[in-house]
């Protein structure tokens, strides 16, 4: 794909948005520079699956966008994600949980976290079931070097959108219940919920954060 092509792409997306909602480029598999090119088009965040390919990443954009990891972290790549990342999306348990609050500690940082949410309930995938967030929040609010912030799901893959809506409403709801707690030390600002097929849907349902590969980069093997 052209790097104009991810101009023109992130543009039409960004003219789409509600101004309150975040663009995140989902950069798995795209070089460095076509992921230059979504942010220098206005993407804000880059999401990435992936610590090693962030680093590489990293060397050609630096703090021109906001970090997020999306992926599925393990405990051994904990250390280099927080040195590495401004957000880790993708927390679903309270041992991951005190293990960036660890490596944070370790490097002087507090991370801003969001809760990784099952929706679909799929027993193969991670994220917690909706009745367990509260739980594992109020578990792990008072770890000292990590911020509760937000709530992610991606939801079931599916041809039609319109099966993700009953999950993207309830984790809604699960993030207005909790931020509605005013909980110490949480703050329920991030809504990270939509991919290139589902994002509209999304956005209606709050989503403030979109997180697009596809439709930026083209697909991907
Ligand atoms: C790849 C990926 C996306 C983007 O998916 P597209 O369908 O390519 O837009 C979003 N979120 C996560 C966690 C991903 O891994």
């Amino acid at each position: 794909m052209i790097a104009s092509n991810i101009r023109e792409n992130v543009k039409r997306i960004l003219a789409e948005l509600p101004p309150d909602v975040r663009l995140l480029a989902a950069a798995k598999g795209s070089t460095p520079q076509e992921i230059l090119e979504a942010v220098d088009a206005g993407a804000q965040l880059i999401g990435e699956n992936y610590v090693q390919e962030a680093a590489l990443t990293y060397e050609t954009i630096g703090r021109r966008a906001e970090w997020h990891y999306i992926g599925h972290l393990q405990k051994n790549k904990v250390k280099r994600a927080v040195g590495l990342f401004d957000v880790v999306e993708t927390v679903d348990s309270s041992e991951i949980a005190r293990e960036i609050d660890r490596r944070s500690a370790e490097i002087g940082k507090v991370i801003p976290i969001f809760i990784e949410i099952n929706s679909g309930r799929e027993p193969q995938k991670s994220g917690v079931f909706p009745e367990n967030v509260e739980a594992l929040i109020r578990e792990i609010a008072s770890l000292p070097n990590l911020k509760v912030s937000g709530l992610m799901t991606m939801g079931p893959v599916s041809d039609n959108p319109e099966d993700v809506r009953p999950c993207f409403t309830e984790t809604r709801k699960v993030f207005e219940r909790i931020r509605n707690l005013n909980l110490p030390n949480v703050e329920m600002k991030h809504l990270s919920m939509g991919m290139s097929n589902s994002y509209r849907i999304a956005v209606e349902e709050g989503a403030n954060i979109v997180r697009i590969g596809t439709l930026i980069f083209g697909a991907r093997e």
